[in-house]
């Protein structure tokens, strides 16, 4: 199902326009209000390995230690897994 115009205009207006996009504070992982992070997604962990194929750091992405924690033991595993490379070159 696409969103097809759903509701608009939302009830919160105090969001001050900085940053491009991605810049928040908040873990993208309490916002999914996700559980427990899945070696078999790989989308969702690709997403937070740039390119060299580090973990990004909590500094960058803003997650909470607890999925910080979750998701390295994602990409460990989906590495051993090759599900995703150890090192990208
Ligand atoms: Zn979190």
């Amino acid at each position: 199902m696409r969103g097809a115009g759903a509701s608009r205009g939302k009830p919160k207006t105090d969001r001050p326009r900085r940053g491009m996009f991605r810049r928040k504070r908040v873990c993208r992982f309490c916002v999914d209000k996700v559980e427990f992070i899945d070696y078999k997604e790989v989308r969702m962990l690709i997403a937070s390995i740039p390119e060299r194929g580090k973990i990004q750091p909590r500094r960058l992405s803003g997650t909470c230690a607890k999925h910080q924690r979750k998701l390295q033991t994602a990409i460990k595993r989906a590495r051993q897994l090759a599900l995703i490379p150890y090192v990208t070159d």
